[in-house]
């Protein structure tokens, strides 16, 4: 560090961070205002040759690390605004593409106070009260879950990919001989885990439709030979379906094969009292995978396990003497350890405790119902419009469609160029009878008329992509 820039290594904890905090934070929201304004549109212009000239101006001019920095106040300020003005911004109704939510402000204002303080959440002597926190959390996750059991308990995960990956190493663990199974919908992070824990590739069960037949599975198991842990999906990642899961829960029943609910997209529906009964049978899985980074509105990363019962947990306990050492266990500190594959670990579930005491379980529910009521009605608007065709009816809040008389390489072009003006990031979904393009509504507040735009650009944009062509024909 240079001496000219002393409170470039200030700190952001101690009796004094807070003030240095109260002078950098404003550049960011600076930058995030100005960078905001500079793009205009939901994504930046130009495709990746444009943003990385963006980048390139910026290092151009003065190297990302030089041999001197330039100081915390220009580094925030130029980086920051870069960083607006080149990112897909989920909070505008426009960018639909993915289960990419736009994070609340109470939940992104919570990670100041989380990272100043940065606990790390593998030990109580680094996260004391962090802890505890998450222990509440976790638990009451876990109860939304599993309202009948006695003692249901969750673990905090990056997300979706851990999450399965857990509840398949739940499953493998008193059982190595153990095969995973899953529906031709399933989430591929699901053949991953199955790849890194030694486990062979998933048995694929086949649909109906895009949720998982019970028939199907019956009979899969049944042929098996060796006992079998099923995953089933509450919100799948083309179509936003979910599976039969009451249904799926007797076969598992019958056959004594394990489930685990692959519920990252749709699990948070369970604060919706309406939204609930989609996931009816949720509670016979012995696992079940949630992300409140996509319903939840949180900055990644918010994924969690839950399972019915504390005990089923204690796969994962390991000792490390540094850190939970049997006399300290003994002693009453609580031992976190094996709450995680992972050690260090960041303070997730505060930012989710915050959010979920700021909204309430009711408001949590609300904004759910919200993103599924508008997806039923922007469907209403593509089944009349004209120029467009539908899929068919969301389950969730995803929405297939594309420009009418579209072949799937004229829908992937138009996807393309839509992205690459930054006017709309729409995502695709290839289904057995060819190339959608899909909307993956996670805007807590637009409307359904706010995504009119988005749909008469696809119009638009697919017209005039077909044009060269026909006049080529000509
Ligand atoms: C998002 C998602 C995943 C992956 O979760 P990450 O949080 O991205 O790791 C897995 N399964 C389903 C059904 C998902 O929606």
């Amino acid at each position: 560090m240079g001496e000219s820039m002393p409170g470039s290594a200030a700190l952001a904890g101690g009796r004094d961070g807070h003030r240095r905090l109260a002078e950098l934070i404003p550049l960011v929201l600076n930058g995030l205002a100005d960078g905001t304004a500079e793009r205009g549109g939901a994504g930046p212009a130009g495709g990746p040759a444009a943003v990385a000239a963006g980048v390139a101006a910026l290092t151009g001019a003065a190297p990302l690390a030089a041999a001197t920095g330039v100081g915390a106040e220009q580094a925030l300020t130029e980086l920051s605004r870069l960083l607006a003005a080149g990112s897909v911004d989920p909070a505008d109704p426009a960018c639909a593409a993915h289960l990419h939510c736009p994070p609340l402000a109470v939940a992104v204002a919570a990670d100041v106070v989380a990272s100043a303080l940065n606990p790390s959440m593998d030990s109580w002597d680094q996260a004391p009260v962090a802890s505890e926190l998450e222990r509440e959390l976790v638990t009451l996750v876990a109860r939304l879950c599993y309202p009948g059991a006695t003692a249901p308990d969750a673990v905090v995960t990056t997300g979706g990919t851990e999450s399965n990956l857990l509840g398949l190493l739940l499953a493998r663990e008193p059982n190595p001989a153990v095969r995973p199974v899953c529906g031709r919908n399933a989430h591929h992070s699901v053949a991953r885990a199955a790849w890194l824990l030694g486990l062979p590739a998933p048995v694929l069960v086949d649909c109906d439709g895009e949720r998982m037949r019970p028939s199907a599975l019956d009979e899969t198991v049944r042929g098996l030979g060796s006992p079998a842990v099923v995953v089933a999906t509450a919100g799948t990642t083309d179509t936003g379906e979910i599976d039969p899961l009451r249904d799926l829960a007797q076969v598992c029943r019958r056959h004594g094969a394990r489930l685990h609910v692959d519920a990252s997209y749709g699990g948070l529906a369970l604060c919706s009292a309406k939204l609930k009964p989609l996931l009816d049978g949720i509670a016979d899985a012995d696992s079940v995978a949630l992300d409140a980074h996509k319903f939840g509105w949180q900055p990644i990363s918010a994924g969690l396990l839950a399972v019915r019962e504390a005990a089923d947990l204690a796969a994962l306990s390991v000792r490390a003497e540094y850190l939970n050492a049997g006399d300290d266990t003994e002693a009453g500190l609580p031992d976190l350890l094996g709450r995680s594959i992972r050690t260090s670990r960041r303070p997730d579930a505060f930012r989710m405790a915050v959010t979920l005491r700021a909204l309430g379980l009711d408001g949590m529910g609300a904004l759910v119902e919200h993103c599924c009521d508008t997806a039923a009605e922007v469907a209403g608007m593509i089944d009349r419009h004209p120029g467009l065709r539908l899929w068919g009816a969301p389950t969730l809040s995803t929405v297939l469609f594309k420009p009418v008389d579209a072949d799937d390489e004229l829908v992937a072009r138009v996807r393309r160029t839509l992205l690459e003006a930054g006017t709309a990031i729409v995502g695709r979904a290839t289904m057995s009878d060819g190339v959608w393009l899909k909307l993956t509504l996670l805007h807590p507040h637009a409307k359904a008329e706010d995504y009119r735009p988005l749909l008469e650009s696809v119009v638009a944009t697919a017209d005039a992509v077909r044009l060269p062509e026909s006049a080529a024909v000509r």
